[in-house]
């Protein structure tokens, strides 16, 4: 099911310019902070041969579900990017290796993916988030504060219903 981000790739290393494209779905989980990537991801490119391997030219698109770190709610959000990523027999710290004349790309594209799920989502830029006090959501229901109040004769009602 998998198998299809697995390309060989013994006719392109070491061949330069020659190519070939490739499409595939890979299944992932993955998690950042509150922030979640469950399912398929969909995989476009073009491998093409280097002197010491080849190179991988893709992009990468998801759902994600992300929670806004200030008022926690929910939403979804396609996650998209782009990379290049070179594999080779013997690959440096940054590149990916050539095993048995075949890449993975499917790993490749699922450790980018993950790179591009934002570590502080917000629901919009000047999301105002829960008050601290009462937990209210303040983006929809202002709430005029609890310090001002305590003089007025309906906070001490107000604390009455809330015991
Ligand atoms: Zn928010
Ligand atoms: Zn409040």
């Amino acid at each position: 099911m998998s198998a299809d981000l697995v390309i060989s790739i013994g006719d392109l290393a070491g061949h330069l310019e020659k190519e070939r494209s490739f499409a595939g779905s890979r299944d992932v989980s993955l998690r950042l902070g509150d922030s979640t990537v469950k399912g398929p991801i969909a995989v476009t490119g073009v491998v093409t041969g280097t002197i010491d391997g080849v190179q991988a030219r893709f992009r990468v698109v998801a759902n994600a579900r992300l929670t806004c770190v200030r008022c926690l709610t929910e939403w979804e959000r396609q996650l998209e990017t782009e990379s290049l990523q070179h594999f080779s027999v013997t690959p440096d710290e940054d590149g990916y290796a050539i095993v048995d004349k075949e890449i993975d790309v499917g790993s490749a594209a699922t450790d980018e993916l993950a790179l591009s799920i934002p570590a502080t989502p917000l629901c919009r830029e000047d999301c105002k988030g829960l008050c601290p006090i009462c937990g209210t959501d303040l983006n929809s229901d202002p709430c005029d504060g609890h310090g001002e109040d305590s003089g007025s004769p309906f906070a001490v009602l107000k604390d009455l219903f809330e015991s």
